[in-house]
Parts: C-alpha cells; sequence; structure tokens
C-alpha cells in the first residue's frame, strides 16, 4: 500500500534569516543519501531528536543542527522522512541543498509531500486541500474552519452520503440478481424517501459553498458613491479598527500577525472603483469605465450616499450603476441628521456614522448576510468551489432519476447506473478516484517544502 518514491528536498520554512530553517526530505533510502554529510554520534534512532554536524565532501563543517528521522510508514507522506533543522542563515541553508541535491536527491515540486501523503492513503483529498487552506488561511475562522476539514469532518459528511447511495445500489442490485427469490427489497416509496434525504443531505452541503468561497479567497467588497459622502471613513471605521486590536508581541513582525482585513471572520477584499463618478471628458470617461469593470468582480458593493443631505444626479447615476448588482445603500452620516427626501429615495437602506460608529454594526451583520453567512459562531464546514461542482453534479443525477421514478417506473438496471455516477462524483471529492490533472491543478497551487 505504501510506495516509496524517489527523494526530494525542500526548505520547510521561510527563506531569510531567522533562528532556524527546516529542510525536510521524503523518500526511498534518504536518510542513506545523506549520511556522507552528517556527523552523528551511533545509530540515528526514529523520531529522536538528533544532534549532528553537518559537514561537505571534504568534511567541512557547515553547521550544526538537529535531525529527526520519521521512517516509513509512519511518517506525514508515509515514506521515510528527515526533518534537519538548521540555523536560518539562508547561506547555511542553501549550502545544504546543494549537497542534498549533489547527492542525488531532488528538489520537490509545490506541495509534493501532501501529494505523496495522499497517494500513500495517509490522508484523502479533501483533508489535502484542507493542508493548503490551513497554510493560507487569511483569518481566524478560515483557520477553524479548514482544521475541521483536515480533521475529516467534511470526508465524513461526504462518506455518509456515499454510503447510503451504496446501500441503494445494493438493494436494488439485489432486485435485479434475485428478484425470483426472498429477499427484502425497498418499494418504490422507500426508494424515492431516501432519495429525498440524499437531496436534502447534498443541498444542504451545496448552500454552504458560497461562504466557502469567500473564506478561501475572500469576499470583494466595493464601495461607490460620490465624493465626500464618508467611503474612506467608512471603509475604516468597518475595517480598519481592527489594526489596533493587534497584540504587540516583542520580535515579531506586525504586519505579519495583523488578521486581514474581515467582517465577522470573513476576509474582505477591498475593490479599488476609485475612478466611479460623472464625467463628460473623454479622457476620464476611460478611468471611469475600467472602473465600472472592476465593480463586475465585487460580491457586494456599497452604495456611499451622505443622508444628510438632498441627492445630488450623481448619487443617483452612480446608484443606477450598482442597482442590478448585489448592493447596499448606505445613508452615511447619520450624526448630522436625516434627509427625508434621500431616506425616501431607497427602497432598502442602512443608516450610520463613520463618524460615531453609530449603525457600523447592523451594516456587518447586512454584509453578512447578503454573503449568506448567517451564524455568528462560525467554524462550521464550508465547501470549495471544486467541491461544489462535483456535488451539484451528483445533486443533478439524483434528482432526475427522482423525478423519473416519481413519473413513472424505471427499470432497475437504469437506476443503478445512475446511482452509480452519482456516486462517481462523490468519489473525486474525497479523491478515492481522480486523475493526474486534478492533482496537478490542487498540488500546484500549494507552496513547496509542503
Ligand atoms: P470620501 O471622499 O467619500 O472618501 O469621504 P471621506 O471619508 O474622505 O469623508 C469626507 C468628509 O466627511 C470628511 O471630512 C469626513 O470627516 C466626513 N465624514 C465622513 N463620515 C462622516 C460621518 O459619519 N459624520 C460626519 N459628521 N462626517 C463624516
Ligand atoms: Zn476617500
Amino acid at each position: 500500500m505504501i510506495r516509496q518514491r524517489e527523494p526530494i528536498v525542500a526548505l520547510a520554512t521561510p527563506y531569510g534569516e531567522s533562528a532556524i530553517g527546516v529542510l525536510r526530505l521524503s523518500g526511498k533510502g534518504v536518510l542513506e543519501k545523506i549520511k556522507p554529510f552528517l556527523k552523528l554520534k551511533g545509530a540515528v534512532k526514529p523520531r529522536y531528536a538528533h544532534l549532528v554536524t553537518l559537514v561537505d565532501e571534504e568534511g567541512r563543517e557547515i553547521d550544526e543542527g538537529i535531525l529527526v528521522f520519521y521512517p516509513s510508514p509512519k511518517s506525514y507522506t508515509g515514506e521515510d522522512m528527515i526533518e534537519l533543522s538548521l540555523h536560518g542563515n539562508p547561506l547555511i541553508l542553501h549550502r545544504a541543498l546543494e549537497l542534498f541535491l549533489s547527492a542525488g536527491i531532488r528538489l520537490a515540486e509545490p506541495g509534493e509531500f501532501t501529494r505523496r501523503a495522499f497517494l500513500n492513503g495517509k490522508m484523502d483529498l479533501l483533508q489535502a486541500e484542507a493542508v493548503a487552506d490551513l497554510i493560507g488561511a487569511r483569518t481566524e475562522l478560515a483557520v477553524r474552519c479548514a482544521l475541521r476539514q483536515l480533521r475529516g469532518e467534511l470526508s465524513d459528511r461526504i462518506e455518509r452520503i456515499r454510503s447510503q447511495l451504496l446501500e441503494l445500489i445494493a438493494y436494488v442490485e439485489a432486485d435485479i440478481e434475485f428478484s425470483e427469490q426472498d429477499i427484502p427489497t425497498l418499494s418504490r416509496e422507500e426508494i424515492l424517501k431516501r432519495l429525498e434525504d440524499l437531496i436534502k443531505d447534498l443541498e444542504d452541503l451545496l448552500a454552504t459553498a458560497r461562504v466557502g468561497n469567500f473564506l478561501r479567497k475572500g469576499l470583494n467588497l466595493a464601495i461607490v458613491g460620490k465624493p465626500n459622502v464618508g467611503k474612506s471613513s467608512l471603509f475604516n471605521a468597518l475595517l480598519g479598527s481592527q489594526r489596533a486590536i493587534v497584540t504587540d508581541i516583542p520580535g515579531t513582525t506586525r504586519d505579519f500577525l495583523q488578521e486581514q482585513w474581515n467582517i465577522g471572520g470573513i476576509p474582505i477584499n477591498l475593490v479599488d472603483t476609485a475612478g466611479i463618478r460623472t464625467t463628460t471628458d473623454p479622457v476620464e470617461q476611460m478611468g471611469v469605465q475600467r472602473s465600472i469593470e472592476k465593480l463586475g468582480s465585487a460580491h457586494i458593493v456599497l452604495l456611499v450616499v451622505d443622508g444628510s443631505k438632498p441627492l445630488e444626479e450623481e448619487d443617483l447615476s452612480i446608484y443606477s450603476m450598482v442597482k442590478d448588482k448585489d448592493h447596499i445603500v448606505v445613508l452615511n452620516k447619520k450624526d448630522l441628521g436625516v434627509c427625508e427626501d434621500t431616506a425616501k429615495a431607497f427602497p432598502e437602506f442602512v443608516m450610520v456614522s463613520a463618524k460615531t460608529g453609530d449603525g457600523l454594526e447592523d451594516l456587518r451583520k447586512e454584509i453578512l448576510r447578503r454573503a449568506g453567512f448567517y451564524t455568528a459562531e462560525g467554524g462550521s464546514i464550508y465547501v470549495s468551489a471544486r467541491h461544489a461542482n462535483l456535488l451539484q453534479n451528483s445533486l443533478s443525477v439524483i434528482k432526475l432519476v427522482y423525478q423519473q421514478l416519481r413519473e413513472q417506473d424505471i427499470s432497475p438496471e437504469i437506476l443503478m447506473l445512475y446511482l452509480r455516477e452519482a456516486v462517481h462524483y462523490l468519489e473525486e471529492v474525497i479523491g478515492t478516484v481522480t486523475t493526474e490533472d486534478v492533482l496537478d491543478s490542487i498540488f500546484s497551487s500549494f507552496c513547496i517544502g509542503k
């Protein structure tokens, strides 16, 4: 079951000056390959921290570090693995990499360690993807969700649906093969009931896809409105204060620790539409056009209006650009009073004051509601676009048989074919069946060394 492939090496920590830098190695006979460059007392014990001296071909010392050997199959990849912690000097790490490459060890491709872990059955595809999600997560909520996927929660849910389908197939199969005999079979009503349950389960999972996408890629938020209505102020008030919450831990880079802009744990990408305004100047019109195109990538648009003043032509012309998109009208400057006519002009709006912070919580809630994110506690399972695609295929097939079966009797042979197809899509999600192309596209998004 476990297959040991050719040895690979990669730097597992960021390249740059740091206290330690970790080289990761995996593959068949990897320990033997690097032994000529190691000076250590006694034999290498599994999972034991050895103090070693790294030397080059001529025995010159390069660095001193800690080596841990994880023999197959009890390692991340399932292969023989080594983690070598050296001092985090790029010169040292580079030299060590060179030595190992000269010994016939190849540089790992992005995600290759995790890919091998998947191929060796150490984790399914959903868990492998969760590793990348976890490393790339931009908010604590996204981290929690990735961790749940890594622990196999999404796999379990899909596995449950799959085994229910397989059970149904087994009944239908029995119906075909032993139709003369006294084998328990399901009535048409029972099959329909089971299909209904499956449809419900799949729909529930699919309903998480929108938020799943936002958690992984961020929600694109555009803030538009004519000059001086308070767009910048609102943006800072909505998100900027988060910068101040970050604690200072001595010796760490502040930027790095800072959670990205988020609302309720959903990462926010600000769409730059600074150029949106009305103009008759043809050159400026081009800039306006570009901004409008950018608006196309926004998931949600905030149209900011000065709610304390009567509307102007420009407010309305910007409104006409966004009103067909998912938008929220924000009447700002509530602290200066409300202009009745302005409020009456919009069927729906949220009233805020970027200055005092009044109404901002309502606005955050409204943004989350539009995003399809209802639960405040979060940390649930959210599928990705890849999963959603396949789940949708599975669902469509099941819905099709459900409809046909309700309207007329379909032969068990046909029923079985359909159900098998539905199972197949689920297996693609988990990775039981997969292609090189799919694996390439998934693992190429990983960082080197993972
Ligand atoms: P932008 O041009 O739309 O980005 O508007 P700014 O955020 O630069 O704000 C324009 C002016 O309005 C500034 O003087 C802000 O201090 C002021 N302003 C923004 N929001 C409010 C608000 O809620 N109440 C009051 N009283 N003034 C505000
Ligand atoms: Zn501004």
